[in-house]
């Protein structure tokens, strides 16, 4: 039997490559969203993949949504904590609103994912666990001390969870997108999608399935000795 693997965020953007991708390499996949329930539908008309609507800032939530999917599909092997959002203004202007809302999806919403999971991975002694922070966490961001703030968190959480899991075959990893290809982006005016090309040495935007690869590439069970390390795919943008 397959392993399953719950991809938050799971519908749309870059979530969407992760959840496609893993289809395709064998596991049985279900995708969560927050609440565009028209994309989930057209998500899973496309794709054959089940969708479970919760939002991942919300523990109790989360513990339910998690709860259903095992009783649908078991035990979830696999868990890539992608949902994330943005709420950007200078620090000035930032409201204690918009920090608290990025906080609540982007870190609290990583804990709310793994840790319903977290027992049963060290019961079964396996477990892959994948963060999808941001390039904007390791550098810094101006307008996002809210995102880049959650998104070094991240980083804290894996190699935390890397030391916590490895004696029972759990493994804890990030990968660190730099600007991707997605709606969110694609939407932007193309002069400002130019100079965000401009800055990346590759000379154009990732694509969502180039993360995808990372994830597939982390989950797999003979990357058991990859443990606690971010993966960075920016196009050259900025090295650690
Ligand atoms: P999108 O906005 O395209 O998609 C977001 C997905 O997350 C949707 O499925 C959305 O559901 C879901 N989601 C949002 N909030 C919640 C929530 N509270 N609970 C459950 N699901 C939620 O995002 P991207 O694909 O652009 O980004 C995915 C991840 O990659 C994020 O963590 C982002 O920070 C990170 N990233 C993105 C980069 C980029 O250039 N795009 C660069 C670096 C990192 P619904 O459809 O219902 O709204």
């Amino acid at each position: 039997m397959s392993r399953v693997a719950l991809v938050t965020g799971g519908t749309r953007g870059i979530g969407a490559a992760i959840s496609k991708a893993l289809k395709a390499a064998g596991y049985t996949v279900a995708a969560n969203y927050a609440g565009n329930d028209e994309a989930a539908r057209s998500f899973t008309e496309a794709t054959g993949i089940p969708t479970w609507k919760w939002d991942v800032s919300d523990y109790e939530a989360s513990k339910a949504g998690i709860a259903a999917i095992e009783a649908d599909l078991g035990p979830v092997d696999i868990v890539v904590a992608n949902a994330g959002i943005t709420r950007d203004a200078p620090f000035h202007k930032m409201t204690p609103g918009q920090w608290k809302e990025v906080v609540d999806t982007n870190l609290n919403g990583v804990f709310n994912t793994v840790h319903p999971v977290w027992a049963g991975m060290r019961e079964r002694r396996f477990g892959r666990v994948v963060v999808i922070s941001s390039i904007n966490g390791q550098k810094g961001q101006f307008g996002q001390v809210n995102y880049a703030a959650t998104k070094a968190g991240d980083l804290g959480i894996v190699k935390s969870l890397a030391q916590e899991g490895a004696r029972n075959g759990i493994t804890a990893n990030a990968i660190c997108p730099g600007y991707i290809a997605t709606e969110m982006v694609m939407a932007m005016p193309e002069k400002a999608r130019e100079s965000i090309a401009a800055q990346i040495p590759t000379g154009r935007l990732g694509e969502p399935e180039e993360i995808a690869r990372c994830v597939t590439f982390l989950v797999a069970e003979d990357s058991a000795f990859i443990n606690g390390s971010t993966i960075t795919a920016n196009g050259g943008q900025f090295f650690v």
